[in-house]
């Protein structure tokens, strides 16, 4: 396989590991963009500037140096030379992300660096929000990924070991608010690209769907 594939679509629809899984059975590399919305988030929160306030954002994205690997096997992500790859993946994060994403000079720099990193590679899988529509829009595959709210919130509850119908409807609110906030952002909405494929995972078993992308990524 050579070109791009990209992954787009809600949190919980089993993305990431499908874009990983995928990545790896054709030998592609493989980009997070979410990790790099993280990880800039991670930059504001240790700055101590409020993750509302926009131009405090946007001055301490562009000058913090934000890496990410671009291999499916180990995930690399570093802010100023330290690993934040667990960080990234915690509840204050999760909770601010929306609010730092929003940001259209982080979404300009974030965009501009994955062009980057996806021009270095031959093959590449990307998985994100707005890479059909806004990063790569000439990608050879795009794949929009969605599920049903509740197996988004199960799937979610599943990863993180909570159990209680509780913290599973927790979640679910999450999921809501975080999916508003990605829809309504104005440069770049939550939605497929009018030529992606959409595929809905929430009947399917992860290596159903990672079959799937890899016949559309070979076809
Ligand atoms: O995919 P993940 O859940 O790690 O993404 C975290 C957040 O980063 C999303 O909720 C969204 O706000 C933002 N994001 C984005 N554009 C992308 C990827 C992620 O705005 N391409």
């Amino acid at each position: 396989f050579a070109g791009q594939v990209t992954l787009d679509g809600p949190s919980g629809t089993g993305k990431s590991s499908v874009a990983r899984a995928a990545a790896t059975r054709l030998g592609a590399a493989y980009l997070d963009t979410g990790a790099m919305y993280r990880a800039a988030t991670v930059a504001v929160l240790d700055a101590g500037v409020d993750p509302e306030d926009a131009e405090a954002v946007a001055r301490v994205v562009a000058a913090a140096r934000i890496e990410v690997g671009t291999t499916a096997a180990t995930e690399r992500v570093e802010v100023d030379g330290t690993d934040v790859a667990e960080r990234i993946r915690g509840a204050e994060v999760t909770r601010n992300v929306s609010a730092v994403s929003a940001v259209p000079a982080v979404r300009r720099q974030l965009v501009d660096q994955q062009r980057d990193l996806v021009a270095a590679a031959d093959a590449v899988v990307v998985e994100g929000r707005d890479i059909g529509t806004v990063v790569l829009p000439g990608a050879t595959v795009k794949i929009y990924l969605t599920a049903a709210p509740e197996a988004r919130a199960q799937r979610r509850a599943a990863q993180l070991g909570l159990t209680t119908p509780e913290e599973v409807a927790a979640l679910a609110a999450d999921l809501r608010r975080r999916d508003e906030c990605d829809s309504s952002r104005a440069d770049s909405p939550l939605r497929p690209a009018a030529d992606a494929v959409v595929v809905d995972s929430t009947d399917l078993d992860r290596e159903a769907v990672v079959d799937r992308v890899v016949d559309l990524a070979l076809a």
